[in-house]
């Protein structure tokens, strides 16, 4: 679990304190205002990990004006998406689990920032499943912090809490909103003067079904998540063979991304002489080895700023940039020499070793996995068009080149 302090708490706090949960979401962002009304004040806390990002809450945090903490959960979410307690959701999201697992780590973090009850946007029955009044209960019993948990927007149909009976806030002064109409939240977005909020899509990768499939396959294939492999199945067109995960790009993009994803075990395959895809093979026995390469993952991307809490004016100041100025790891550096290479490859610049297919005279591997991956990145190019074409493998800066005739791609037509 990492902490990063994106805009520092003050170091002595006034009144009372509370730790809100904060997602950029208009639920959260209501929360606090709410208790801001009675001079509480507010150390926003935001998570992130391999799943979804912090994105929202570090854009909506400029406006408000509150400090706020980052942690990254990615290792501590997937041991509970492997192993959830209560159950997933419609796809891949454990939220019972996961949701409680947040609010624990901040009763965690209650003494570190002096704060003196947790506070979250919750809504009774806005959520069905994850916001019922038996959900919200659990989730205050898997956080080890009975009594501490405050959830402004609904708090008067829900117990006392320990800071409303010490008189730290005024029960009478917050909310009763139920349901899953969103008309009071927006009353009240109308009051407070707020204007550009994110609409409640949520943005976690776990409740897509696609990529809920995948990675429900990659638990399959693998017995298990690893995060090397979660990065992998996030891009492009994914297949499982039992020899090897196969990830071929659809755009120049994608192909970047894949380049700058891939781990110095991983195979990589192209088109040679003329445009298309970038596959990646990961061999099951190889492993997801990336020594020497730091990938960063499209959170990492979006968060880069506030990773690098310093850099945070910079990125304000560029938006578009979303890594800072700099930062760029080892991982994109290499990412870029390999799109570089694959493009030259591509354009028939650069002389590749030749073989005929299924030929193992050398060292690269050309078989299961890797000759499917061959047979993909034709079929997903112009090639297919032809009579014969060639793929390029790479592996370990050894280049070698192989031609495939039109009866070999054809079953992937
Ligand atoms: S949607 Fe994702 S991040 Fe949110 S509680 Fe569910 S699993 Fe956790």
């Amino acid at each position: 679990m990492k902490i990063i302090e994106v805009k520092k708490p003050g170091e002595k706090k006034k009144r009372a304190r509370a730790l809100l949960l904060f997602s950029g979401g208009l639920d959260s962002i209501l929360a606090g205002k709410v208790l801001e009304e009675q001079e509480i004040e507010i150390v926003a806390l935001t998570f992130r990990s391999q799943f979804f990002g912090a994105g929202e809450a570090i854009r909506a945090i400029e406006e408000l004006g509150w400090p706020l903490v980052l942690v990254d959960i990615s290792r501590e979410q997937i041991e509970i998406v492997e192993n959830p307690r209560y159950g997933y959701g419609r796809q891949l999201n454990p939220c019972l689990d996961c949701h409680g697992q947040m609010v624990r780590i901040a009763g965690g973090l209650l003494e570190r920032y002096q704060a003196d009850f947790v506070a979250t946007g919750e809504v009774v029955g806005e959520r069905p499943k994850s916001q019922n009044r038996q959900a919200l209960g659990l989730v205050e019993k898997l956080s080890g912090i009975r009594g501490l948990v405050l959830r402004p927007l609904s708090a008067r149909l829900l117990p006392a809490t320990i800071p409303e009976e010490k008189g730290l806030v005024d029960r009478e002064r917050l909310l009763d909103i139920s349901g899953r109409s969103r008309k009071r939240q927006l009353e009240l977005a109308e009051k407070y003067g707020l204007k550009d909020y994110p609409t409640p899509a949520g943005g976690c990768l776990l409740t897509d079904p696609g990529f809920a499939a995948r990675a429900k396959q990659l638990i399959k294939w693998r017995g298990r998540l690893l995060p090397e492999d979660i990065e992998l199945i996030k891009t492009g067109r994914v297949f499982f063979e039992p020899d090897g995960l196969i990830v071929v790009g659809r755009n120049e993009r994608e192909n970047e991304k894949i380049a700058g994803i891939a781990g110095e075990a991983d195979i990589l395959v192209t088109t040679a002489g003329i445009k298309g895809p970038l596959a990646c093979v990961r061999l099951k026995e190889a492993g997801p080895l990336s020594a020497g390469r730091e990938a960063k993952s499209d959170r990492d991307r979006e968060d880069g700023a506030a990773v690098a809490g310093e850099y945070f004016s910079e990125w304000r100041a560029d938006q578009g940039s979303l890594i800072p100025p700099g930062q760029e790891g080892e991982g994109d550096r290499k990412g870029m020499a390999l799109t570089r290479m694959v493009r030259q490859i591509q354009e028939g610049i650069r002389s590749v070793e030749r073989q005929e297919p299924m030929n193992a005279k050398s060292n690269i591997p050309c078989q299961g996995a890797v000759h499917k991956a061959c047979l993909l990145v034709i079929r997903y190019s112009r090639a297919r068009e032809k009579e014969r074409a060639s793929a390029a493998i790479i592996h370990r800066g050894m280049v070698l080149e192989l031609e495939f005739c039109q009866a070999h791609w054809k079953k992937y037509l």
